[in-house]
């Protein structure tokens, strides 16, 4: 095989697994691998939740992005500005051309709090916030510090975002802390969604409700956000309902990254990547391939998924260049754990065909799936160590991988 070039477009979760899996798989002479993004600062955006409680600070979950790759892979700091399936190359904003024979997608989501009327106008980052960026956790952490009662409302504007679970363990959390606080009687705690339920598969609907009603957090259900304001405090549904606030905590509405529509056949209307959910192949051309947030697949955008997603991904770079047929060995594989506050969490694991069920993961002597124990939280708390030295580094972690394990589940939860 000559030596092929192969282009990781971003050096998040998903790119940086992705390159220092290929290295390990690939001598120099047999592959050069680049990896193109924006920044140089790797964000372990799970502890993005803690950082509005003080439970974590921003230094300790950012990390250079350089340091993440091995050596060998060859970094540019610099904005994708587009790509020519048609001619196999890369435009970088700085007029660099990277031609390549493999390109992988890897660019995330963007967050597009713009898109809500009146969002970032007013009272953003001053009584309207997000969490799901390092500047908006940290100005979130202020505000609640000086929150001393009054109407907290967690929104979500609309579904794809990633780690789906996220706005509820947000909430979860806040009714902790204001416990803590002893300021919980003095704050009405509500959370908006647009589904129908508490989150999107029914049998981990109906516990998650559970646990909002124990904890005496109000389920707004089918309300589509349409416009906020951050003065009156007032966040409005498209169907003219009206929600009050003294803080608001909100999910943006995801798009994928601006690049990605600017690019030729690159993406959906949304500026998600077309892509086959079992090998990670695009539908754009055959030497394109993508993992994580930025695909179009019919998993929750997680680091989970980007994680199993990156075995199969790497297997089927390596077959596409040796000409061999691809493996369709990914089925949607996602797990998480969710934070429910007084260091106790819930874990829940499904994939495309099944839903979070009860059970224990990944076998019937493992972690609890959808019931709240210490075990669980130690496991979410563990998680960023095995992030940094064992999923970035592309390492294999035993009994964890693309294909959901069945063993321990239960099947007829009625009876669970
Ligand atoms: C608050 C929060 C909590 C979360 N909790 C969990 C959890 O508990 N469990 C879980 O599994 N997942 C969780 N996630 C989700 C998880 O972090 C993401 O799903 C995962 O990081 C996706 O990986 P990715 O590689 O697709 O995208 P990212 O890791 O976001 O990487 C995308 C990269 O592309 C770069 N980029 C984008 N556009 C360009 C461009 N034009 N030019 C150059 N570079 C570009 C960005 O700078 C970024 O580094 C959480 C996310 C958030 C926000």
């Amino acid at each position: 095989m000559s030596r092929q070039r192969i282009v990781i477009l971003g050096g998040g979760t998903g790119g940086t697994m992705t390159a220092n899996r290929l290295r390990r798989r690939f001598d120099y002479d047999e592959a050069e691998i680049h990896v193109v993004d924006r920044d140089d600062r790797h964000v372990y955006q799970p502890g993005l939740l803690f950082v509005p409680f003080g439970l974590a600070q921003l230094d300790e979950i950012v990390r250079p992005r350089r340091r993440q790759l091995r050596s060998g892979v060859s970094f540019h700091q610099n904005e994708v500005a587009e790509v020519w399936t048609e001619r196999d190359e890369v435009l970088l904003d700085d007029g660099t051309v990277l031609p390549y024979d493999v390109l992988v997608v890897a660019t995330g989501v963007r967050l597009q709090p713009e898109e809500t009327e009146g969002m970032t106008g007013p009272g953003w980052n001053e009584r309207v916030f997000t969490f799901y960026d390092p500047e908006g956790a940290a100005a979130l952490r202020c505000a609640l510090e000086h929150f001393d009662g009054g109407r907290l409302l967690v929104n979500l504007i609309d579904m794809p975002i990633k780690c789906p679970v996220a706005p509820l363990e947000f909430a979860f959390l806040a009714d902790w802390y204001l416990r803590e606080r002893g300021i919980r009687s003095k704050t009405d705690l509500a959370f908006s969604t647009p589904l129908d339920g508490a989150f999107t598969k029914p049998i981990a609907s109906h516990h998650l409700a559970g646990l909002l009603a124990e904890k005496e957090i109000e389920l707004v259900t089918e309300f589509n956000a349409g416009e906020v304001d951050g003065v009156g405090g007032t966040l409005t549904s498209h169907d003219g309902r009206e929600l009050d606030f003294d803080l608001l905590v909100t999910i943006p509405l995801h798009g994928g990254a601006p690049y990605v529509e600017r690019s030729p056949g690159l993406g959906d209307a949304l500026g998600f990547v077309p892509t086959d959910k079992r090998t990670l192949q695009t539908t754009v051309k055959p030497n394109v391939f993508a993992l994580g947030d930025a695909t179009d697949l019919p998993t929750s955008k997680a680091g989970s998924v980007t994680h199993f997603e990156a075995e199969v991904l790497t297997e089927n770079i390596a077959r596409y260049l040796a000409d061999q047929e691809l493996d369709a060995g990914y089925d949607g594989h996602a797990n998480c754990f969710i934070e429910t506050g007084f260091h106790k969490a819930l874990l829940i694991d499904f994939n495309y065909e099944t839903e979070p069920l009860p059970g224990h993961y990944p076998t019937a002597f493992g972690l609890p799936l959808l019931r709240e124990s210490r075990l669980n939280h130690l496991g979410k708390l563990g998680f960023q160590w095995v992030y940094w030295h064992a999923l970035l580094p592309g390492r294999e972690i035993p009994g964890i991988g693309p294909t959901m394990p069945t063993a321990g589940k239960k099947h007829d939860p009625v009876h669970a």
